[in-house]
């Protein structure tokens, strides 16, 4: 129970919906089995979430609207389940037809929700040749392959899906990097370090620099073979084959060595992974700019918004063309607004809002907590429809403090007239302790200590 409330307290409601809770899962788990059919094998939720997008991707080519009904017309087979997802991606409404009908049944149920689209099984088709006068709507002539090539190439499979983290582990594990204790933590570390993001793992740009420089410049450190070679040496330790001294030597000149190489060629190092760390924090095209055609790049585009760090911790975005020397200058944009601190992670999300198309969305990651979404610009309707949730969820908890504190005044008034002492102390470990399960232990503890003292 205590895990369902969490799961409740963690999910926005506002992304349950299937073909979202799909392409989640999907980014979260791709290699984790969905679905088996009969006797064929599992097949992962990468490749159900790939064939629905293919499916959907299909679909919208040949003119499907949001809100339209496909109908479908398949027996039990593993296609249904893609065929299913790719018209909710699609946007529209799957009307499934009986298998057993035909005739009038069967075109009344096609024109009773004037499908334009049918998606059916080869072993059906000479039913709708009977009826092939009386669907008015359905548009023909027009052949959806299941598998194979016309299945369109989908949008969001290109970059390759990502490895997750599992995957990482094992791939890890076949380099012969780190130990089974020690993998996850060197994934969060570069999480914690700001080489990766998201989750699958996305590299930032610092990182992809990180890997650059010393791929460039001390090659040895950027090959699994370095890291797996002393962790090889210690097994040997651990099973005598070679002695603690050999394996210190070996590893001091491999570490000398490396060090050298690093130390020469520090400051090439140093740019580049800088070039790389300045990268991840332009986060989009200034909107301001990009109107008054303030195209300043090599290529043609405007200025970029940036975010800027401040003593103290504090953070801001602005643009890159704000003259700091003279900011009256015609030319300089002051294009700014502020941003949550060093406390919080920022990770771009989008270069421009895919919602309101304004200004730039970045994912915020505070110590705790889901991560969330921020549009830059105020009014982008996600922000207005954050601030209103924001609210109400602070109006409900001021009133359940309210109603709290009501009935604790009633309820201190019972327990004072029972005894005076143990009153305060209830009231105020009560309040102080929210989860539930603290009050279960100690109930159980307490339990257990009564047993104890009768006994
Ligand atoms: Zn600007
Ligand atoms: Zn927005």
């Amino acid at each position: 129970m205590g895990e369902w409330s969490d799961w409740y307290a963690r999910e926005d409601p506002s992304t349950w919906v299937l073909a979202e809770v799909l392409k989640r899962r999907a980014a979260e788990h791709p290699d984790r089995e969905y679905l088996k059919f009969a006797d064929s094998p599992w097949v992962s939720y990468g490749e159900i979430n790939a064939r629905s997008n293919r499916v959907a991707n299909a679909l919208i080519a040949r003119g499907v609207q949001p809100g339209e009904s496909v109908s479908v017309m398949l027996p039990n087979c593993e296609e249904f389940i893609p065929v299913w997802f790719g018209i909710l991606k699609a946007g529209a409404v799957m009307s499934s037809i009986n298998t057993a009908y035909k005739g009038d049944f069967l075109s009344w149920t096609i024109n009773l929700v004037e499908a334009r689209k049918l998606v059916i099984s080869d072993e059906f088709l000479d039913r709708l040749d009977l009826i092939k006068g009386e669907l008015p709507a359905l548009e023909q002539g027009q052949k959806l392959d299941l598998d194979g090539a016309p299945w369109m190439v989908d949008k969001e499979t290109q970059p390759p899906s990502r490895i997750s983290q599992g995957k990482l582990i094992e791939m890890m594990e076949e380099l012969g990097l780190g130990t089974k204790a020690t993998r996850p933590d060197i994934i969060q570390k570069l999480y914690s370090r700001g080489y990766v993001f998201n989750n699958p793992p996305e590299p930032s740009e610092t990182g992809i620099a990180m890997y650059k420089a010393f791929r460039d410049h001390v090659l040895r450190m950027a090959t699994p073979e370095m890291t797996a070679e002393l962790e090889r040496d210690m097994d040997e330790i651990a099973a005598g084959e070679i002695s603690k001294d050999e394996v210190i030597k070996i590893s001091r000149d491999m570490l000398h060595q490396t060090y050298d190489d690093l130390f020469e060629r520090r400051e090439d190092l140093a740019k580049t992974i800088w070039a790389g760390m300045d990268e991840d924090k332009f986060i989009g095209v200034c909107e301001v700019c990009e109107e008054k055609g303030r195209t300043v790049h090599e290529d043609g585009s405007p200025n970029r918004l940036r975010i800027i760090d401040l003593k103290g911790g504090k953070r801001f975005w602005g643009c890159e063309g704000y003259n700091r020397d003279d900011p009256d200058d015609p030319e300089s944009c002051g294009n700014s607004g502020p941003l949550p601190g060093r406390g919080y992670e920022l990770w771009r999300l989008e270069p421009r809002c895919s919602v309101c198309g304004v200004r730039p969305r970045l994912t915020v990651r505070g110590f705790r907590g889901r991560p969330w979404k921020l549009c830059l610009n105020d009014d982008c309707p996600t922000m207005v429809e954050m601030r209103q949730k924001r609210e109400e969820r602070r109006k409900a908890k001021e009133e359940a403090e309210k109603r709290k504190a009501a009935k604790g005044e009633e309820g201190g008034g019972a327990a004072a007239a029972k005894s005076a002492k143990p009153k305060p102390k209830k009231s105020g470990g009560a309040r102080k302790k929210p989860p539930t399960t603290t009050t279960r232990t100690k109930r159980a503890t307490r339990g257990k200590s009564t047993a104890r003292s009768r006994s």
